[in-house]
């Protein structure tokens, strides 16, 4: 703490991973003795630039661009980018430092990175838009590529931004390096079934949590946090498997649809028109509209997804749903549980994914978007989903079999935790001190 003062979320994601590694270095001093979790938690390099850009009225403005390339152990860097005025250097790096673990796990040869800018989407002209991406990029360009860092989208950056940072990347530096940026439009490099994977593969991971247990989703009922890129897919392929979806939220409030969310009018709204969440009852007028959006935890439900935001969801939140009888949380956001509600889940035996595990599949369908770029192919969406599909189950597998064999059975932090810190830990010790 004295090393980041004031990294609040930095702090707390690298405790979660530092308190689960507790077991690995009592059975294996050797970590301890090379340095490696001093190291690992020290970013390769952290890059910050200013960002500016001219709006509609003629105005000059100002905002901070930031990449982390936080570890290279065993790949290029790769994260997204987030546009969101709450993002700065301990949101980054919390960001960055969980995607190493992440990546490991996904089994594919990707390092750890994240970046982003404190730029507000919201209420932006697209022309704006298009000129503080330009702007972001003009400078980003300078640090990456296909074999050093791959970015892809986070909050506040979709396909549109995707596009224009793409436009700007080959503009500057000529020349078509596809694989320089992930979740890109299928018509230019992009992989068929990256719009859906981290929602879908939340979902699959879901699937085999409940099955463990002899469960399935069929019947079950469900809430969903946010309604952005991860929650409106997780709520899709919620809903094909035979679950009944109940809410969903914005950053403003949620709604509660109790005869179950009408996924079209939410992606209509959301995708298309880029309005709020509360215009979904002026067309489903039986459905309730909550300002706020901690209060969607009190709607009682089998199953929770928060797919927002970091820390959306406290101890209060998760004693009640632990109250009205939820049986298994996971996490479509990076950190949305506080760790005092992480806690509680464990203590109740709450079947509970972490983010780490349970919304890996974004990436993982990125790095296949990587590797279609490098073959110069492409799968067809069948194709790719049934990879996803099978990544998720043994993200699943291998954080159990590592949360076993370390004492904690059943508990998919460490688990998923140790899984992927192994991974990168053994590509460090024969890397030399580096
Ligand atoms: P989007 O921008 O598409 O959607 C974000 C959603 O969360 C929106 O509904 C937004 O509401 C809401 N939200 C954002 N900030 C807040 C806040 N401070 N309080 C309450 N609600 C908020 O982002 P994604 O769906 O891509 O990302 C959601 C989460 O999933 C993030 O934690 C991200 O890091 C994580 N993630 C994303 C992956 C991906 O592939 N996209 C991969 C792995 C993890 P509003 O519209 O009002 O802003």
């Amino acid at each position: 703490q004295a090393r980041n003062p004031g990294e609040l979320e930095f702090h707390q994601a690298a405790k979660e991973i530092f308190d689960s590694l507790v077991p690995v270095f009592a059975k294996h001093p050797k970590y301890m003795e090379s340095g490696i979790l001093e190291r690992i938690s020290e970013p390769e390099r952290l890059i910050t630039f200013r960002v500016p850009w001219v709006d509609d009225q003629g105005k000059v403005r100002v905002n901070r661009g930031f990449r982390v390339q936080y570890s290279s152990a065993i790949g290029p860097y790769k994260g997204g980018i987030r546009f969101h005025p709450s993002v700065n250097a301990s949101i980054i790096k919390f960001l960055g430092f969980e995607q190493i673990f992440k990546n490991a796990l996904t089994g594919q040869p990707i390092g750890g990175g994240k970046g982003g800018s404190d730029f507000d989407p919201k209420g932006k002209s697209d022309g704006e838009i298009m000129r503080f991406t330009q702007s972001f990029m003009t400078e980003l360009c300078k640090y990456i590529g296909p074999d050093v860092d791959v970015p892809a989208g986070d909050i506040g950056v979709g396909a549109r931004e995707i596009g224009y940072m793409f436009g700007q990347y080959k503009r500057i530096r000529g020349g078509y390096e596809a694989g320089v940026l992930t979740g890109k439009g299928v018509g230019y490099g992009g992989s068929l079934g990256r719009t859906e994977a981290t929602g879908y593969g939340v979902v699959y991971f879901v699937e085999e949590m409940l099955k463990d247990k002899g469960l399935s989703l069929k019947g079950q009922t469900v809430v969903v946090s946010g309604s952005g890129n991860v929650s409106i897919y997780a709520m899709e392929k919620a809903m094909q498997l035979g679950a009944s979806v109940l809410a969903c939220s914005d950053s403003n409030g949620y709604i509660y649809d109790r005869r179950g969310i009408d996924l079209a009018t939410v992606k209509r709204l959301k995708e298309v028109e880029r309005k709020r969440i509360r215009d979904y009852v002026l067309e489903h007028p039986h459905a309730e509209y909550h300002e706020g959006c901690a209060g969607i935890w009190s709607i009682p439900c089998d199953i929770a997804l928060p797919c927002a935001t970091q820390n959306e969801l406290d101890d209060r939140s998760a004693k009640t749903l632990v109250a009205n009888g939820v049986k298994a949380v996971a996490e479509g956001a990076n950190m949305p549980s506080t760790l005092e509600a992480i806690e509680v889940f464990l203590e109740h035996g709450i079947l509970f994914g972490p983010g780490k595990a349970a919304n890996a599949g974004g990436v993982s369908v990125s790095a296949l978007e990587m590797a279609q770029n490098s073959m110069r192919l492409s799968w067809t969406f069948e194709e790719v989903d049934a990879k996803l599909h099978q990544i998720m189950a043994s993200i699943y597998q291998s954080s159990m079999k590592a949360a076993r064999e370390y004492g904690h059975p059943g508990n998919l932090v460490v688990g998923s935790n140790i899984a992927g810190f192994l991974k990168v830990a053994d590509a460090m010790m024969v890397q030399g001190i580096i």
